[in-house]
């Protein structure tokens, strides 16, 4: 399978506008976009650095999946995203390759993505993101 790159860090916080006062205030990263993402009970902010993002996640609704993190593990980095070529083609390695996606196939992420995560018990304790930005045509 082809990965291009570290697509976005994802950070769970517990407030998007308090901790810009670091990411954008201090460390200077320009907000690329913001989307509430409703079906998942979050809100998300996209900083550009270089040719990577980070992506700061919040709850907007009390059993969504970044809250129940922020309560187990406080906040903190969530999960890396790696930018693939072909998600239905990483979809089908994975299966083959013993790590187990969170869905069945993959579901459509921020800005028009397709995104699919593999379960950190299946990852090395990591909860990998694999993004696909653009149909494979582009
Ligand atoms: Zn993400």
């Amino acid at each position: 399978m082809k990965t291009i790159k570290v697509d976005h860090i994802g950070i769970a916080v517990k407030n998007i506008s308090e901790r810009l006062k670091l990411y954008r205030d201090f460390l200077g990263l320009k907000i690329a976009e913001e989307e509430e993402i409703p079906n998942r009970g979050i809100r998300i902010c996209m900083l550009e650095v270089g040719d990577s993002r980070i992506e700061l996640l919040e709850s907007i609704c009390q059993d969504s999946e970044i809250s129940k993190f922020i309560e187990k593990k406080g906040e903190g980095i969530h999960h890396i995203a790696f930018e693939v070529k072909d998600i239905e083609n990483a979809a089908q390695f994975a299966k083959e390759n013993e790590l187990r996606p969170l869905s069945e196939t993959p579901q459509s992420g921020a800005g028009n993505s397709k995104v699919l995560f593999l379960h950190p018990k299946t990852a090395g304790g990591v909860l990998i993101e694999l993004v696909q930005r653009k149909s494979k045509e582009d």
